[in-house]
């Protein structure tokens, strides 16, 4: 059956989400005004109100029943994401529940240590002291992408919630089922009824939430919807993180470990069928051992399984959705037009549902647009330099920078180079995983994002940052305060010139 038989077109008001793999509709949902939405974010809020009163202990405890109701109900899970977003089985598996089931065991465990009460040391006003605490923003809007449409926004949901506060969240339009059964799963663990919230709809409902009166939004998505959704937030001046988009380089040195450097590649490159914000996106591979690593990519990429993961085991699923396929296609076109080779896929799947073969171009140049737009599909260019100072400086060149690898033998070049390479994240001999270990901040720099999510740093940005300054040793008054006199001015002169004078930094 194609897409085009199975999908009848949608009621008035509500969206269809379909199997990417086979084009069958799976369920309907509505598309919300911006009237329910308001509604929905005051709910949360009033859920929000006694929550935040709970002992951040207690919330940790009443948080983590969550990954018991996620691992009991885990095949249901991994069958709809299968289903909905088109993926493998083990990648629904691995990337998507043990991710989440990970996190919320990490920060129900650490969050209490995470988020205690911090002591300034006050290094000149001795007699006060200040200490800062982290309080609950109130509710936070999430808006997520489709393509893990369970870890993204079901790991940031738990964060908040552990944080105190009550959550909205906005999925996409192509995987709302996905984000209605992560609620199905909370309110079984017995997360308070309102304090975790859907809306559905389009982009229109993400800016309606954003409009709702949220104290704070995580967006996940696109560099041009989070452009929109920065100047949204600054409008209302709500704080944002955001998440966008990536262009990993991965750079191979001549001493690599070749067979690792392939495998990784490939997984890097071909998991999600290539859409991951950190997927390998461009390989600058040493031309002492370029030709050998091609080859191995070729032959690896080469023996991938692509199906439906519902009805076969396979490596590659399918592309979540259809206008991805025209992108993805657009640039091998062009990248061929201008003189790149396909050593292997290099076209759309040939039978229904939307699949891309995974595809490896060699003879690429920097300045095509393959190597220089996010591809978001099973693609990888693979490009010869002639040193390792070439490829980090054609890693640099680059308008994004999310993560990036790196491939050597010698672990202190490894972290040389990963130092001088412009990306939020760079790993060393591996790919993809980071985004995994809940205790590593998740970000980009340029035009990949503001903020991070994950870690202590993610979990600190779910809470207003309170300070209190108080006083250790009683007084009247302070030496600085009225009434002002000649007096107090030459003491508070002389103290200065002892504290910061150039004799006073000489001897210390
Ligand atoms: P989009 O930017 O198209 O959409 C992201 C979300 O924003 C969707 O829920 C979308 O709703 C919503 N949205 C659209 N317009 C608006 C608006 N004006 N105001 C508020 N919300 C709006 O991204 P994709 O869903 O296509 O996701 C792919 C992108 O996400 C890629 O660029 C990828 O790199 C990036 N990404 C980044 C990650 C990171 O961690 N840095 C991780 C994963 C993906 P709707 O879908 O209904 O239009």
């Amino acid at each position: 059956m194609s897409s085009a038989e199975a999908v009848s077109p949608p009621a008035r008001g509500s969206i269809v989400s379909m199997n990417p793999a086979t084009g069958v509709p799976l369920g309907e949902v509505p598309v919300m005004t911006a009237e329910e939405v308001r509604d929905k974010v005051e709910r949360a809020r009033r859920a929000q109100r006694s929550w935040a009163e709970l002992p951040l202990k207690e919330r940790c405890r009443r948080v983590r029943r969550f990954s018991d109701v996620l691992i009991a109900r885990s095949d249901e899970v991994i069958d709809l994401l299968v289903k909905e977003a088109g993926k493998a089985r083990q990648e629904a598996l691995v990337t998507e529940v043990v991710v989440v089931a990970d996190l919320v065991n990490y920060f129900a465990k650490h969050a209490p240590k995470i988020l205690e009460r911090e002591k300034i040391p006050m290094h000149l006003v001795k007699h006060r002291a200040s200490y800062l605490s982290y309080v609950p923003r109130g509710v936070v809007g999430i808006i997520a992408p489709w393509n893990f449409p369970f870890s993204i926004p079901v790991g940031e949901a738990l964060m908040a919630l552990i944080a105190g506060n009550g959550v909205v969240l906005k999925p996409s339009e192509m995987t709302p089922l996905i984000a209605l059964k992560a609620a199905e799963l909370c309110e079984e663990a017995k997360i308070p009824a309102d304090l975790f919230q859907v809306v559905t709809g389009y982009g229109e409902c993400g800016a309606a939430l954003i409009d709702s009166g949220i104290q704070y939004c995580v967006f996940t998505g696109s560099v041009a919807t989070g452009r929109k959704v920065a100047s949204a937030c600054g409008e209302r001046l709500i704080p944002c993180t955001l998440e966008l988009g990536g262009k990993a380089p991965a750079v191979v040195c001549a001493d690599a470990d070749l067979e690792r450097a392939a495998q990784a590649i490939v997984w890097g490159g071909f998991a999600n069928s290539g859409q991951i914000c950190c997927s390998v996106e461009r390989v600058y591979a040493h031309e002492a051992i370029h030709d050998e690593l091609l080859a191995r990519v070729v032959e690896l990429a080469s023996g991938l399984r692509q199906g439906d993961a519902e009805r076969e085991e396979v490596d590659v699923g399918a592309m979540t959705w259809e206008r991805q396929l025209d992108h993805v296609d657009s640039l091998v076109r062009a990248a061929v037009q201008a003189g790149a080779k396909v050593e292997v896929g290099g076209a759309r799947r040939d039978g229904p549902g939307q699949f891309y073969r995974p595809t490896v171009l060699s003879n690429v140049r920097q300045d095509m647009d393959v190597m220089r737009t996010e591809i978001f599909g099973p693609v990888i260019p693979v490009m010869r330099v002639p040193s390792e100072a070439e490829a980090v400086n054609l890693a640099n060149d680059s308008h994004l920078g999310l993560v990036a690898y790196v491939f050597t033998r010698d672990r202190e070049k490894g972290r040389r180079l990963a130092d001088s390479i412009e990306a939020g994240t760079v790993m060393v001999n591996d790919v993809l995983s980071t985004y995994g270990y809940p205790e590593t901040p998740w970000g980009g720099v340029k035009q990949s994002g503001i903020g991070r999510t994950h870690s202590a740093i993610g979990l600190k940005d779910m809470c207003e940052l309170r300070h209190v300054n108080y006083d250790r040793i009683a007084a009247k008054r302070e030496l600085w305060w009225y009434p002002y006199s000649e007096t107090t001015y030459r003491r508070l002169n002389k103290a200065m010139r002892l504290l910061f004078g150039r004799k006073f930094r000489r001897s210390s």
